[in-house]
Parts: structure tokens; C-alpha cells; sequence
């Protein structure tokens, strides 16, 4: 028996009570947080290239006007013109953009006190076996699973907790334990993998050594102080960060970390007795989440989807939106049946046992 939770966006929107934004309300926040502008008001030099860049592609501006650009959208159209044109400029733009996402993130975790909220109800819920599968990339629910301490006592490695299994398991620091720098041999069924966190996209916090040559290099390290320039221990080069767009699916086999993560991942997806789907969209072009979720084999006949978008309010009545279930059901019911799908409002209503059929007196199962 073991639950996996699979969280997105809409999880650490809910825990913040709303103040993380989402893909597309990212710049727009990190305006009305005063993160763009200098003291005399006027937009910080280093963000000028972006600045134009926005002008020329999406015909907006940091300074005037709206500004609802999907910021992975923009990210993905960066990535392509530095393929296209391996120019200093883009990787510029690029550097800003990934600065923007840390502090932003962080400028907005700040207000919330850890041990509170739907997070520290998720870390109390979770079992030794369960584990978490998330696309997020800031710390809200990795400081609930104790983040800070573990990465100031060392000894966390051996802990057992979702967060210390991650560090032994996945992180560079694992990899220095006598047990892991001798190899195991290969086995012949797959490994049952249990309470793990994993993070499907990386975190604001992990960094590596992009040196070839370098003894540490792609090791992955997550470090206290992220907002700071981090220098490989090995060959002092100043580190990179790992964040990982979600359309750029072939960057994946760039680095084995978060190959392995996904791998990883699916084999957890596999032995799952029950998933939980929170917060999370499915978008259509995602093809490496559909697989992660067709992954699920037969164990698994209990599903639930916690979002807000699984009702929609027309005409004053609630009825289920047939647009955002219809990707889940069409993978999900190879696996599982209708009656074995659960869907509900928000997570209180999770907590609550309180589906959205329930809520609003709906037929028991959406008819897709
Ligand atoms: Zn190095």
C-alpha cells in the first residue's frame, strides 16, 4: 500500500492562499512586488535586454501596460533562439529570467510561516511509504519536510524522512556515504521505491558543476544559501542552477539527475496503491507527464484530482469541466476505472472527504 501525490502549480498557489502566481500571472507579480524597479522607480539595468526582448516578441513591456505572458512560454522561446543563435544576449536574458523565478519565489515564501498551512497538513498526512512526485520548483513544501535542518546537519542523510531519502538517494551529498560509493549490482525485478520526494523539475535551490572534467560534474547539490553565487568545491568554477522548462522535454537526457528523477519517478507511479493528482494541469503538448501517468499499472484503482478547474460555474450552476478532465480520463480510465476516480474541489475538501459530486449535488461520475 502506498499513495504517491503528484502536485503542480495549483498546490503551492493553494498552500500560499493564493500569492505564488501562476505561469502566466508571473512577471505581473514580480512587478506588483516592486522586484523590477530601482529605487527612483525606474526598471533595474539588468533587465533592459529583457526588456526588448518582450517588446520584440510578445509586444509587451515590463514597464507600461499588462503584462500576462507565460512565463515558461518565454522561456521556451529563449531556449530557441539560443539554439537557433548562440548568442551571449539570450543566455543574458536567460541569467535575469532564472534570477527573477529564485527571488521571486523566495520574496513570496517569506510571509509564510512553516509548520502552518495546507503543506504541513500534506507533511503530517504522509506516510513512510508514500511519496511525492512534484513539477514545483520553490521550497514551500520541501521546508515543511524539515529542508533547512537537513541541510544543516548532515546526519539528515540517514533520517529515513521523505527529505533526508532525497538527499541519500538523488543528491551528490548521497553519493559520498560509504554504502552509496560502493556499486550494488544489478537486479533482475525493479526496485519497490518508497517515500520519496522527487522533483520532477528541480528546485530553486539545486545547483551544479557545469566543468567538464570536473570531478563533480552534473553532481547535484541543494544548498542553503541559493540566492548567492555558489562555487564548485572541487574546481571553484561558480555553479549553475538546475530549474528545467517542462516543454523542453529532450533537455531532460542533458542531465541525468533529472533523468534518473523521472525514471525514478515512474517506477514509484508503478507500485502506487493510490495517486493523487494536485494541482496540477495536464496540458495537451506535455507528453512526458502523460507518460509519467500512463505509467501506472494495475495496482492502482484509486485516483483523486484535487483542482478547482475539475468544476466549472456556468449560468449560476456548478457542473464538471469537461475541458480540463477530458486528458486525465483519457489516460486515466485505461488504468482505472470511472467509479475509481475521486475529484474534488481544493485540498480542504480532500482533508474533508468532501468530493465535488457531493459539494454540488453533481452526478457521482463526470460523463466522459
Ligand atoms: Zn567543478
Amino acid at each position: 500500500m502506498s499513495t504517491v501525490w503528484i502536485l503542480g502549480a495549483g498546490a503551492s498557489i493553494s498552500h500560499s492562499k493564493g500569492t505564488f502566481p501562476s505561469t502566466l500571472r508571473f512577471l505581473e507579480t514580480a512587478k506588483s512586488v516592486g522586484m523590477l524597479f530601482d529605487a527612483r522607480n525606474r526598471l533595474k539595468p539588468h533587465l533592459q535586454s529583457l526588456n526588448q526582448y518582450l517588446d520584440s516578441m510578445f509586444k509587451r513591456s515590463l514597464t507600461k501596460g499588462k503584462l500576462d505572458i507565460n512565463i515558461e512560454e518565454l522561456l521556451t522561446y529563449l531556449e530557441i533562439d539560443i539554439e537557433r543563435e548562440n548568442s551571449a544576449l539570450f543566455f543574458e536574458i536567460q541569467e535575469s529570467i532564472d534570477n527573477l523565478i529564485r527571488d521571486l519565489l523566495t520574496i513570496l515564501a517569506n510571509p509564510i510561516a512553516v509548520g502552518s498551512g495546507e503543506y504541513s497538513t500534506l507533511a503530517g498526512m504522509l506516510l513512510p511509504e508514500d511519496s511525492v512526485l512534484t513539477f514545483n520548483w520553490d521550497l514551500l513544501l520541501d521546508n515543511e519536510l524539515g529542508r533547512e535542518e537537513a541541510l544543516r546537519n548532515p546526519t539528515t542523510l540517514f533520517s529515513g524522512t521523505h527529505y533526508g531519502k532525497m538527499l541519500y538517494y538523488q543528491m551528490a551529498t548521497g553519493e559520498g556515504t560509504i554504502a552509496r560509493s560502493v556499486f550494488q549490482p544489478p537486479v533482475d525485478i525493479p526496485p519497490m521505491l518508497k517515500g520519496n520526494l522527487i522533483k520532477l523539475h528541480g528546485s530553486i535551490d539545486w545547483v551544479y558543476c557545469s566543468q567538464e572534467g570536473c570531478r563533480a560534474f552534473r553532481k547535484v547539490f541543494p544548498v542553503l544559501n541559493y540566492q548567492s553565487h555558489n562555487y564548485c568545491s572541487e574546481c571553484y568554477s561558480r555553479t549553475e542552477h538546475l530549474i528545467i522548462l517542462p516543454v523542453l522535454n529532450k533537455r531532460y537526457g542533458e542531465y541525468p539527475f533529472i533523468t534518473k528523477a523521472w525514471r525514478m519517478a515512474s517506477l514509484i507511479l508503478r507500485s502506487a496503491t493510490k495517486v493523487i493528482v494536485w494541482g496540477y494541469s495536464l496540458p495537451p503538448t506535455d507528453t512526458y507527464s502523460r507518460w509519467l501517468l500512463s505509467t501506472m499499472l494495475g495496482n492502482c484503482h484509486d485516483v483523486a484530482i484535487i483542482n478547482p478547474s475539475c468544476v466549472s460555474k456556468g449560468s449560476g450552476r456548478h457542473t464538471y469541466s469537461y475541458v480540463f478532465l477530458r486528458p486525465y480520463y483519457e489516460i486515466l480510465l485505461r488504468r482505472v476505472t470511472r467509479d475509481e476516480i475521486d475529484l474534488y474541489e481544493n485540498f480542504e475538501d480532500y482533508v474533508n472527504g468532501v468530493t465535488a459530486a457531493t459539494k454540488y449535488g453533481l452526478r457521482v461520475t463526470p460523463n466522459i
